[in-house]
């Protein structure tokens, strides 16, 4: 099959379209004839390489998929050939207690397609039966696959771990980021009020059209004087923080007495810090998420089925321009998601 690989850790170019054995199936797995995989961060992350953690190599990236069932392993039921399914980006043991009680992203186990095991960017991809999951009928492959991971990630942030309620106002940053696409829509769902970031105009007019309430671009200095004046020195209630070192002393400047600061992710660098007077004093929460669990995932398509949000789509390429679609990526020009489109 082809698909697109690396064999070391680097930049974009270490990506290369290439010919790959087709995977062999398990017999509680299925096969799946990828159509469309959705770029993440996390993709730049493993293709760059992370201190302690070892990739197997040669590498097929891509965790955000969608396509066909081609064949079904001997003992799978509920799934079947020809159907039309996007694959639940997480992947765990199903045995231990953390994914018994429902919370398999907590699984030592866990990992995603794309990370620590093959992903999308190819033909055809293993999966479990479990992770298959027919797509809504009114979704094409590439919005499919633009939705799991950040839809799941800030359903997770806002509505599990932060506990939105309809009378406070969040801070999303990054709008045009796929968590900040998905968790401007997922909060206005939940009826907060929404203000949001963005570094140009362009995108903080697609950001108010998603439904934030205000917006204003994160290049401004000391922003959280904006964030202040926008709510009558107040503050937010919640922040949603993936961003990291850059953004990480005005996010918390940003929160209201009680507010809560969720996190998932640093693409600017770990090194986040905290006067600990000012988290005591105020009553203010760090929380920390990572992805979602498969039954959130069912809650998310809940919502797309009723029609309350739509997956972001900013550009789709062909699988054999995987790199170039990385380096669109990390010059963070896009506004939602970079779809790879296999033909
Ligand atoms: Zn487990």
């Amino acid at each position: 099959m082809k698909a697109v690989i690396f064999s070391e850790h680097g930049g974009p170019e270490v990506l290369r379209y290439a010919e790959r054995p087709e995977p062999e199936m398990g017999p509680e797995e299925v096969l799946i004839r990828v159509r469309a995989c959705a770029l993440n961060h996390l993709d730049l992350w493993v293709r760059r390489g992370m201190p302690g953690i070892a990739i197997p190599m040669p590498h097929i990236p891509g965790s955000d998929i969608a396509g066909e069932v081609a064949r079904v392993g001997a003992n799978v039921v509920g799934v079947k050939a020809g159907e039309r399914v996007l694959l639940s980006p997480g992947i765990s043991c199903g045995q231990c207690v953390y994914c018994l009680k429902g919370n398999d992203n907590f699984c030592r186990q866990y990992t995603l397609f794309g990370y620590r095991v093959d992903g999308g960017y190819a033909e055809y991809v293993r999966s479990p039966a479990v992770n298959a999951i027919p797509i809504p009928a009114k979704l094409g492959f590439e919005e499919a696959a633009a939705l799991p991971l950040v839809f799941l990630t800030a359903w997770h942030m806002l509505i599990t771990r932060a506990q939105l309620k309809p009378d406070e106002t969040v801070l999303v940053l990054g709008a045009g980021s796929g968590v900040g696409s998905a968790a401007i829509q997922i909060a206005k769902v939940a009826g907060a009020r929404v203000i949001a970031t963005a570094g140009s105009e362009l995108k903080l007019q697609k950001a108010k059209e998603l439904g934030a309430d205000d917006v204003f671009l994160h290049t401004i200095k000391h922003w959280s004087r904006e964030v202040k004046r926008l709510t009558e020195r107040r503050g937010v209630d919640v922040v949603v923080e993936h961003v990291g070192e850059a953004t990480w002393q005005e996010s918390l400047a940003s929160l209201a007495a009680g507010g809560r600061l969720v996190t998932c992710g640093a693409t600017t660098g770990y090194d986040g810090r905290i006067d600990l007077r000012y988290l005591f004093s105020r009553h203010l929460s760090i929380l920390g998420s990572y992805m979602g669990s498969k039954a959130e995932l069912y809650s998310v398509l809940d919502l797309v089925n009723r029609g309350l949000v739509k997956p972001v789509i900013d550009t789709v390429m062909p699988l054999e321009k995987a790199s170039d679609a990385h380096a669109r990526l990390e010059k963070r020009e896009q506004f939602g998601k970079i779809v790879l489109r296999v033909e």
